[in-house]
């Protein structure tokens, strides 16, 4: 038995799932977790010490590989001073005026600690704002856990097969609807009907959580006009997108404005960190200024603002970027021609430093029904062969994967080589 096998078993005595976030646990690709003692550039080091090329990157945080020496260095710093004030810190402006320098459609911003709590208070403060019950999501956008955006959700309810979570009352479901991502009638023809009563679409500009499917040419477009029209509120959920489709995130590269933005991983460096932000006149409606309540103990910890600045203040480069996106292209175009080699019916997506890869026959994935229907067999023996071979790759079919600064054109030739031993195994 491996060291890792032995901690997964301790694990489950008292843990749930022997996890704390259940696509960790391997249900979607069968076997057993991996444990990890440390992580440096764009490695992994398991608890048995074998040496993993990471392409999940704490599933999406670390864009500038792990263990970054300015985030370290800063993040010591900040401990040094104290772990928590409960007070108003300076670090809270820097951060405040970072993000809006970033991402222009915001003008006022809120910390929480998780995406969660982000896309949560983002869907209170909209229905607060237009008086309205009604939300609009799309199948298989996965949007973090709170009871009205886990209705046909993505991400791991999706690997477990529980889209729709028990727990979550009826009369709270029935105000979340739900339509077809990159279909626009679908979004029409719900609107026609109810439009008046919908506060707000949510939508993952680029989705993320049913493996990696990009916006249909017009669809984010459209979205934005429909909000106009209805006078509903646009919220993009930018948690996995913000500053990795691009420095300004997906609405940066598609030049879409939404009302609010929701984001998280990447501005937290590694550590618990989540943001809300968007027009000045919509975010005035949260507490202390507005009628809208939303607070927390540890928002804007002085620890998590240092990492997270840290982390941000070198997305100033210009070379970071180009370089993310070449080496992605690297590996998707690599892949596609080791899988059409072996003849194994195969296709990639690609979005900035998010990619995804698909066991499909259609040689376009861009629907969420075409996510789901991808080949799971060849997905599960090309995942544990890559493993084998020390690639870490997201343990389920339906997560993107993320490209870092630290990643090496010799770790995705290194990460080629073993994907032509996994396609001729399949
Ligand atoms: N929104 C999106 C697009 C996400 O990908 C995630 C998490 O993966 C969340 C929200 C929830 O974030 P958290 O896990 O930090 O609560």
């Amino acid at each position: 038995m491996s060291r890792s096998e032995d901690l997964f078993a301790q694990a489950q005595l008292t843990i749930p799932g022997g996890v704390n976030s259940p696509v960790r646990a391997f249900n979607g690709v069968g076997g057993s977790p991996i444990f990890i003692e440390r992580a440096d550039g764009a490695y992994m080091y398991d608890a048995d010490g074998q040496r993993y090329i990471d392409y999940v990157g704490s599933w999406g945080p670390m864009i500038l590989g792990h263990n970054n020496a300015a985030i370290r260095e800063a993040t010591h710093a900040a401990v040094e001073r104290g772990l928590s004030f409960g007070t108003p810190t300076a670090s809270e402006i820097t951060m405040a005026e970072k993000i809006i320098s970033l991402v222009p459609s915001i003008e006022k911003v809120r910390m929480v600690n998780s995406g969660t709590e982000a896309t949560m208070t983002a869907i209170r403060l909209a229905r607060g704002y237009t008086g309205r019950d009604k939300i609009l999501k799309f199948e298989g956008c996965y949007h973090g856990h709170a009871d009205a955006l886990l209705v046909k959700a993505g991400s791991g309810a999706l690997t477990l097969g529980v889209p729709n979570s028990p727990g979550i009352p009826e009369d709270f479901a029935k105000h979340t609807l739900t339509v077809t991502f990159n279909d626009l009638d679908s979004v029409r023809a719900i609107f026609n009907e109810v439009g008046n009563e919908i506060a707000t679409i949510i939508v993952e500009p680029v989705a993320g959580n049913m493996n990696c499917i990009p916006p249909a040419p017009g669809f984010l477009e459209g979205l934005r006009e429909i909000c106009d029209e209805f006078g509903s509120v646009l919220i993009f959920d930018e948690v996995m997108s913000g500053f990795r489709v691009a420095r300004g995130g997906a609405q940066e590269f598609y030049q879409v404005t939404p009302d609010l933005t929701t984001l998280g991983k990447v501005i937290g460096g590694g550590m618990p960190v989540g943001a809300f932000g968007g027009k000045r006149e919509i975010m005035d409606y949260i507490a202390p200024v507005g009628p809208v309540y939303q607070a927390g103990t540890l928002s804007g910890n002085p620890v998590a603002m240092a990492a997270g600045l840290a982390a941000l203040n070198q997305l100033d480069n210009a070379e970071l970027y180009p370089d993310l996106n070449a080496k992605v292209e690297r590996l998707v175009t690599g892949m596609q021609q080791l899988a059409d080699a072996a003849g194994v019916p195969f296709t990639t997506n690609r979005a900035g430093s998010m990619f995804g890869f698909f066991f499909s026959k259609d040689p376009q994935v861009n629907s969420y029904q075409q996510a789901t229907e991808c080949n799971m067999d060849h997905f599960k023996k090309f995942y544990h062969s890559m493993l084998k071979q020390g690639v870490y790759l997201a343990p389920s079919a339906f997560e993107a994967g993320f490209m870092s600064a630290a990643h090496t054109d010799a770790d995705i030739d290194a990460t080629l080589a073993a994907a032509k031993v996994a396609f001729a195994e399949l």
